[in-house]
């Protein structure tokens, strides 16, 4: 079962807030000096990447946590509402599902150090 990794996923969701409200804040103080250009321009950036990211996150679901299918080990992945395909870090087993994972049978196991190289 997939449980979300909630320090994690809120520390990610204040980061994200935060960078928006200060693009916003950006914004508005450009705004109330009135300056424009690149103020402006670079609180809209900010907060498209705060706002943008905390609703992209919202969508696809944020970190989580699931047991190894195999192990019970922890495997800590991001996008808890997507499919996935990952390697475990203690028994090298891969695993695939969504809300639940399950061990792939016969799969790319050659490649699970590679896998590692991007964690
Ligand atoms: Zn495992």
């Amino acid at each position: 079962m997939v449980v979300t990794d909630v320090n994690r996923d809120k520390f990610v969701t204040y980061y994200l807030l935060t960078i928006g409200c200060v693009g916003a804040g950006l914004i508005a103080a450009a705004i109330a000096l009135g300056r424009g250009g690149y103020a402006i321009g670079g609180g809209a950036v900010l907060m498209i990447a705060g706002f943008g990211g905390f609703a992209g996150k919202r969508a696809q679901g944020g970190f989580a946590v699931a047991p190894c299918p195999s192990c019970a080990a922890p495997l800590k992945f991001q996008f808890s509402k997507t499919e996935r395909i990952m390697c475990c870090e203690a028994c090298d087993a891969w695993s695939e599902g969504t809300e639940t994972m399950a061990i792939v049978p016969a799969g790319p196991r050659a490649f699970c150090g590679w896998a590692s190289l991007f964690r």
